[in-house]
């Protein structure tokens, strides 16, 4: 899938408050791409990752997936475009408390009304080594492992792209670092392009095209 996002602009407010969070950013996006976006807190970065995976809609510009423009779809063609087509990974793991591992991977299929591929799951979570894990509770994981499972979930709809904000932003480095090179080689022996914003130089440089976010706009300095 090529994505191509094409002058992204993203104001909020009106008038004397008006903020530009986002300055006509442009970038495409190959198929198992792999790709970082740096920048300083307020930059923008969480702007243009929403607006690239569709969930939320641009001020201005266009968004083509294979040359096909998603903001021109209803919200509900969106979101289950979304749901099938893109995998997304949070800070805060965002996973929920009184479900197993396991059900918290399965349910964004479960309420999509699709069956759960058990056999690839079950590879899935024994490449992110949490396949001895998947009967337990947030609560009874570290936060690396609870990120994995948050990986797993993100991958369980078998989806072309994961976009990731800050994902070992709430971990520390040595699991930061496990979680960052389990992500790139899960990604990459699945194909899947990855998009992960972070402000941890480290965790950028895993990357093979580098981007820079500074005052919402955009800057390839792929070396
Ligand atoms: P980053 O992820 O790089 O920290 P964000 O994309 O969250 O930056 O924010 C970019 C700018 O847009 C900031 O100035 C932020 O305050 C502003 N902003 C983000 N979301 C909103 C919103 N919903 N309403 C008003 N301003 C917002
Ligand atoms: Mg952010």
């Amino acid at each position: 899938m090529l994505i191509q996002a094409m002058e992204l602009s993203k104001h909020y407010g009106e008038g004397e408050s008006r903020v530009t969070a986002l300055d006509r950013a442009s970038m495409r996006i190959g198929p198992g791409d792999l790709i970082s976006i740096m920048g300083p807190s307020g930059s923008g970065k969480s702007t243009l990752l929403h607006l690239l995976s569709g969930l939320d809609r641009p001020s201005s510009g266009r968004l083509l997936y294979d040359g096909r423009d998603i903001y021109s779809l209803s919200d509900r063609e969106l979101s289950a475009f979304r749901r099938r087509s893109i995998g997304f990974i949070f800070q805060q793991f965002n996973l929920l408390p009184v479900l197993t591992a396991w059900e918290n991977i399965t349910m964004p299929l479960l309420l999509d009304k699709k069956q759960p591929d058990t056999a690839y799951l079950q590879e899935l979570a024994r490449l992110l080594g949490i396949g001895e894990r998947l009967t337990h509770l947030p609560h009874q994981l570290s936060g690396g492992q609870q990120q994995r499972v948050a990986i797993a979930r993100a991958l369980a709809a078998k989806p072309e792209v994961i976009f990731a904000d800050e994902p070992t932003g709430n971990l520390d480095s040595k699991s930061g670092g496990e979680v960052m090179e389990l992500l790139k080689g899960v990604g990459a022996q699945l194909g899947k392009a990855l998009v992960v914003i972070t402000h941890d130089r480290a965790v950028a440089e895993l990357a093979r095209r580098r981007f820079v976010m500074a005052d919402g706009v955009l800057t390839e300095v792929t070396a």
